[in-house]
């Protein structure tokens, strides 16, 4: 390695894109439910690096996976057949509704949106999409309008944002109203994560999954965030009892190492040939890894864990009664406090205090801690942030 003479920060700071806003911390190390930084300062995470790390950092298992892995075969793209590939696609469907059987491997959240709309347009060959005010389902932006071979961009000729139709959340009237014979996909989130964690209504998602039926349009969700145990089930939409058509997931799903899925119901066909495609996606060392999460999720029972610390969670904030805390939300270890204030100063406040949370927009604190968390470990995050709320009140 080439020793340069300036601190990470300034480094950073001088190459990055600028696109981000960074905090003030450099992290080097992770283990369990902790953090630390480079001066050797100890944190405990509750943002999981953005809701990935499911199973904590350095779990044993995932380290295992894609260490022996990175010495068999890291790549080999879906043009060939791979071991490592077979075993995840079993596992997948293996936590999946019966059914729903059918996948593409990607490499991100926003690229297992990207594939499920391109599934939904494919496979019912109408345009329209309505997705919910507040919703969040990543950033990508046209890399199949620049492509120059029609064989590719075709099929999906002429879609554009204006085929988008926003609606409320969780309200079903203003949905049935504008779903009908030209719509492809509804797409939803069974807890709006970034929107600041607002769970769907059971009587909602169920209306839609109705709507959909009666209109022959698909219900997408979007379990990137809410997938593999983080709301105290494997997916949200078993909170309402529903099968959905197709669902995006990603995040945790390979543990850390970059990984995004689509998945649908087999009845709905296979995509024809050609009509997508990812050079990394269904790489052997993500579908190790993936492997490995599934496999360790379901071992030690995380969903289980995750749904009942975060009902206790929830329900030991509330009896805190903060009077700067307006509601408390969330499903499983998906937890929004909203604030009367700002966010920022008590995400400050509790990285003082060696704690890492996220914000949902500008007035909501965020948790998403490792599903591997324990009730000593979390009531220490939630002391943490009574003494932040206290201090800045
Ligand atoms: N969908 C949801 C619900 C998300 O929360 C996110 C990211 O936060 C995405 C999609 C996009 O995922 P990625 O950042 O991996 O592209």
């Amino acid at each position: 390695m080439i020793a340069y003479d300036e601190d990470i920060r300034t480094t950073e700071d001088r190459h990055t894109s600028g696109a981000y806003s960074k905090r003030p911390l450099t992290l080097v190390r992770g283990e369990g439910v902790r953090v630390w930084d480079d001066a050797d300062n100890e944190y405990i995470d509750a943002t999981s690096g953005q809701g990935v790390a499911l199973l904590g950092h350095a779990h044993p298992q995932i380290t295992a996976a894609i260490s022996a892995q990175s010495g068999a075969l890291i790549t080999c793209p879906e043009i060939f057949y791979n071991d490592r590939r077979a075993e995840l696609y079993r596992l997948l469907a293996s936590v999946m509704p019966d059914g729903m059987d059918r996948f593409f491997l990607c490499n991100s959240g926003a690229e297992a949106m990207e594939g499920a709309l391109k599934a939904a347009r494919l496979l019912t060959e109408r345009r329209g999409v309505v997705a919910a005010v507040r919703g969040f389902h990543g950033r990508t932006l046209g890399a199949l309008a620049l492509t120059w071979n029609k064989k590719y961009r075709q099929p999906f000729a002429g879609w554009t944002a204006e085929d988008v139709a926003h609606v409320a959340y969780n309200d079903l009237d203003a949905a049935r109203a504008v779903i009908g014979a030209e719509t492809a996909a509804v797409v939803v989130e069974a807890v709006q994560g970034e929107g600041g964690v607002h769970p769907a209504d059971v009587d909602y998602l169920r209306g839609l999954r109705q709507i959909c039926d009666e209109t022959g349009a698909l219900l997408i969700v979007d379990e990137v965030q809410t997938g593999f145990g983080r709301t105290g089930r494997w997916f949200a939409f078993e909170h309402a009892d529903i099968i959905p058509d197709i669902v995006a997931l990603g995040k945790g799903i390979a543990g850390g190492v970059p990984m995004g899925a689509v998945a649908w119901r087999s009845a709905l066909g296979a995509l024809p040939r050609g009509s997508h495609g990812s050079t990394f996606g269904g790489n052997p060392l993500a579908c190790a890894a993936a492997s490995a999460t599934i496999e360790t999720l379901a071992a030690e029972d995380l969903p289980a864990h995750s749904a009942e610390l975060g009902a206790w969670a929830r329900e030991e904030i509330n009896r805190r009664d903060w009077s700067a805390v307006r509601e408390v939300r969330g499903l499983g270890l998906m937890i929004g406090i909203e604030l009367r204030g700002r966010v920022t100063p008590i995400l400050q406040g509790l990285q003082a205090r060696g704690v890492l949370a996220l914000p949902a927009g500008l007035n909501v604190l965020r948790l998403l801690p490792p599903l591997i968390i324990s009730r000593d470990e979390l009531l220490a995050v939630i002391d943490a942030i009574g003494d932040t709320l206290h201090d800045n009140a």
